[in-house]
């Protein structure tokens, strides 16, 4: 299956459809989702919202519209949505909170990605005439930008208690929920109890080529249903698509494990390599590499970089080797494992910055 000359490390939505996946896919019933006549459609999110302990689901073309959908449902225009400052939410769609729903992202800071209970309290805004409102807690987990860290459950718990004192509903981006309770040991049920709204991709981690699920209550579902609508996502015999999903649910959801072992042989390796830091000890799928001078003066015996990104370098040296990776800033490289990488993988991504 697929090319096994590339190891594609850039992310894990690479993933091509497994011939699982394609067999249903090929073999889905289908009907016109937007009639809510797609049977597979149906399932899907019957699925989706079980495993999730929801009351409904709603199949979505992207985690970006299922996070923009639950914004525009739960928040007016004008209000403020709480969130940590390298989130998904707030630099990677495109503005549409403002775009689209007249919001204003209340960024919190933190080393680590892991915002605290006190600092959330600490942004809610009082009830004062000239200040906005706070409308929505957001929390990211796994969190992509933070290497793929994992929210500790009790932490969750606490940021939870203080939305719920203040009145303040709360939405997880749990993009790659499956990887936050994989290495937390608990069921996705358990690490999505007590959020108002959630999103989950199908088309990363789990594998199917497209699709992720917003999850809630039924009424915010069936609102969820309008706004995808107006979104421009209603989709007609979406069970091909769906029927990808089922499999990701049903069998992709349990392999995920090796992709954390695979991150952690990958960061393991790196780490020794002279000129390369592991920052952050990867707690799922994600290594983030910060790459300095000494990796071209004592690795490759180059010069570094004269405009100073050293990642760019460092990503091209690996893309000659048929190693992808992806360059965030000028020192830092994310890779992200996943099932289709090939089995010497991650030895060749290890290899490929040696010589
Ligand atoms: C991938 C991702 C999303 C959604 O991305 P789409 O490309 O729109 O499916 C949302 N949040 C996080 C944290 C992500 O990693």
């Amino acid at each position: 299956m697929g090319n096994d000359q590339v190891v594609d490390l850039r992310s894990d939505t690479v993933t091509r459809p497994t011939p699982e996946m394609r067999k249903a896919m090929a073999q889905a019933d289908v009907g016109d989702d937007v009639y809510g006549e797609d049977p597979t459609v149906n399932r899907l999110e019957e699925m989706a919202a079980e495993k999730l302990g929801m009351e409904a689901a709603i199949l979505m073309p992207s985690g970006t519209m299922g996070n923009q959908t639950a914004l525009h449902i739960q928040c007016s225009p004008g209000s403020e949505v709480v969130m940590e400052e390298r989130s998904h939410i707030s630099n990677y769609e495109m503005a549409a909170m403002a775009a689209l729903s007249g919001l204003l992202a209340h960024p919190i800071c933190s080393d680590d990605g892991m915002m605290t209970a006190g600092q959330v309290r600490g942004a809610i805004r009082p009830d004062i005439y000239y200040m906005s409102r706070t409308a929505l807690i957001v929390l990211e987990n796994t969190h992509n930008m933070a290497g793929g860290k994992v929210m500790p459950l009790n932490r969750t718990r606490e940021i939870l208690s203080v939305a719920e004192e203040a009145g303040v509903p709360a939405h997880l981006d749990g993009a790659r929920i499956f990887n936050a309770a994989q290495s937390l040991d608990i069921t996705v049920r358990a690490a999505v109890f007590g959020f108002d709204s959630v999103m989950f991709c199908l088309s990363k981690g789990l594998g199917a080529p497209v699709g992720s699920i917003l999850a809630g209550a039924k009424e915010f579902i069936t609102e969820a249903r309008r706004v995808r609508k107006m979104f421009g996502g209603g989709m007609r015999q979406a069970g091909i698509i769906a029927a990808a999903g089922i499999v990701a649910l049903e069998v992709m959801a349990e392999r995920i494990s090796s992709d954390h072992e695979a991150a952690r042989s990958l960061a393991g390796g790196f780490s020794e390599i002279s000129g390369i830091d592991v920052p952050v000890k990867p707690e799922s799928n994600i290594v983030m590499l910060r790459i300095k001078p000494q990796w071209f003066e004592e690795q490759v015996k180059k010069t570094p970089p004269e405009n100073g990104d050293m990642s760019g370098a460092f990503v091209d040296h690996l893309r000659k080797a048929n190693v992808l990776a992806l360059a965030i800033d000028h020192e830092q490289v994310r890779m992200v494992t996943h099932y289709d990488i090939p089995d010497d993988g991650i030895e060749r991504a290890i290899e490929a910055a040696l010589k």
